[in-house]
């Protein structure tokens, strides 16, 4: 049998949108699922469209997901350059292959021509096609003799290269997740497949590289649809066998309608892009792990046929196939990439995730604690179950580092009442004198204080969250005494008597 070899083909024209990178995402478990190789191919014959560090971003965000590819730029295979336009040399001959078997043409016409048509066509509510309709009328060398032709190449006359569609046929069409389709030919234009300046257009370089390359299986977006008739045809004008293909389906806006864009991120307030670029922010710098984006996006277009949601690569790659791709448009959901990452939050563990707490609190804090791993792990214990990204943990657990700057002002009106100041000193004597200093100790000391006093759990607890946390929010608040220590609690006791004093007094 032979080997499985797909192929990720981006065009450098600017970074990667969450779409692409779902293409990547299926080529390389379809590829790894078959024991095959995953080339990356930079289709950068548009010169015009080319973007200076377009072709860094897409490795880069391969490598930051863990998808990296077998063969590609900069890891040179069998089947190299991986660059397009370092094999620029190699497209004019088969374009030339075309036109010896009759499959191709010359054609001059000007832009200005083609425009011309275009709008007369329009005016006439009808669409231009260069076509078996209209090609004998047209500037081309189906319609001149061929010593005119000869002529107007020895002088150097701009021309494309077009395919020849042959008319009266009905192109059947196979792909793996949409099944057959049939296409009228007379319905196609002649695609310009070859330029005079020497570069071949996208559907001549991607054929034959696809060809060279030995790629078995073409996985790409559903925009590519239209174009396969051509491509089908093309394959069969060389003589070659043609790759399997399978188109998948489009990535559809929060709203279900319409293909998800840059301007849906900027509005719904989520990235498109795995990296950030330029201006806009990427899944990476939101915090998101690239574990938990490859999952969503597997999810978007793939269904497992199971109720299973949390994948590993591995499991992806066992489970992936093209026959549960869907064939309708995947929508997206900004709310469950959430999700996906406050579960990989969850299975990882406090200490793996003291190293991204602590570049953030280097920012936030100068507290001797913020530096002794363990205690951040001991924090990240406890407030990780309601975080879902790494930066939420400083917001959850600020008062582990701090005393509270400033009180709730609500909190402060529903617990700090006229004999809150009374209580709060008689409790820092008994926080005081509690030793060992740990969660079960004060909790068994202040509770016999309470009872003692004939007082209510809240009455005292309350407003010892408040000192302590600056709110009525947190964890266990033994558990926080523990942790901050004797003196610490003691001084934000003494602080907030200060701050807070007598409600009525003032
Ligand atoms: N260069 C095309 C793109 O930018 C590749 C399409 C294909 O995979 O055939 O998406």
């Amino acid at each position: 049998m032979t080997k499985v070899r797909v192929r990720f083909a981006p065009s450098p024209t600017g970074p990667l949108h969450i779409g692409g990178l779902r293409t990547a995402l299926f080529n390389y478990l379809f590829a790894k699922k078959h024991g095959g190789d995953f080339v990356l191919r930079i289709e950068d014959t548009d010169q015009n469209r080319y973007v200076e560090g377009a072709e860094d971003y897409i490795v880069q965000a391969l490598n930051w997901c863990g998808i990296p590819f077998d063969e590609g730029p900069g890891k040179e295979g069998a089947f190299g350059p991986y660059r397009q336009s370092e094999r620029k040399g190699r497209y004019k001959e088969f374009a030339q292959q075309l036109m010896a078997k009759g499959h191709a043409y010359y054609a001059f016409d000007t832009p200005e021509t083609l425009d011309f048509h275009r709008k007369d066509h329009e005016q006439k509510g009808k669409t231009f096609i260069y076509n078996w309709h209209n090609r004998l009328k047209l500037d081309n060398s189906l319609s001149m003799m061929p010593e005119e032709v000869e002529q107007r190449l020895a002088q150097g006359a701009d021309y494309v290269i077009r395919f020849l569609t042959p008319p009266d046929q009905t192109i059947v069409l196979h792909d793996e997740i949409r099944g057959q389709m049939e296409i009228d030919s007379n319905i196609l234009d002649d695609k310009v497949l070859f330029k005079s300046d020497g570069m071949p257009t996208y559907h001549l370089a991607n054929i034959v590289d696809d060809h060279l390359m030995q790629i078995t299986h073409v996985i790409r977006g559903e925009e590519w649809l239209p174009s396969l008739a051509l491509h089908q045809q093309l394959y069969d004008a060389f003589g070659w066998q043609a790759p399997a293909f399978a188109h998948l389906p489009l990535i559809m806006k929060p709203t279900g309608k319409g293909k998800l864009s840059k301007r849906d991120g900027e509005k719904g307030g989520f990235p498109v892009f795995p990296l950030a670029w330029q201006t806009s922010s990427g899944y990476r710098e939101e915090g998101f792990f690239p574990e938990a984006v490859l999952n969503f996006l597997a999810l978007l277009g793939w269904n497992p046929g199971t109720e299973q949601e949390l994948f590993t690569l591995k499991e992806l790659t066992e489970s992936f196939s093209l026959e549960r791709v869907n064939k309708s448009g995947a929508r997206f959901d900004p709310e469950k990439t959430k999700w996906y990452n406050h579960q990989y939050l969850q299975q990882k563990s406090a200490s793996d995730l003291v190293p991204a707490f602590k570049v953030i609190l280097k920012q936030r804090t100068s507290a001797q604690r913020a530096l002794d791993d363990g205690y951040l792990a001991q924090v990240i214990e406890l407030v990780k179950e309601r975080a879902t990204f790494v930066s939420d943990f400083w917001p959850l657990s600020q008062f582990f580092f701090e005393a509270p700057s400033m009180y709730d002002d609500k909190a402060v009106q529903k617990q700090w009442k006229e004999d809150t100041p009374t209580i709060i000193a008689q409790l820092v004597n008994i926080v005081r004198g509690t030793d060992p200093f740990t969660a079960a100790q004060l909790e068994s000391g202040i509770k016999e204080f309470i009872t003692e006093n004939g007082l209510s759990f809240g009455k005292v607890m309350g407003p010892l969250r408040l000192i302590i946390v600056g709110d009525l929010k947190g964890p266990h608040l033994f558990q926080i005494l523990e942790m901050i220590g004797k003196q610490d609690a003691l001084h934000r006791m003494e602080i907030a008597l200060q701050r807070l004093g007598n409600p009525n007094e003032e």
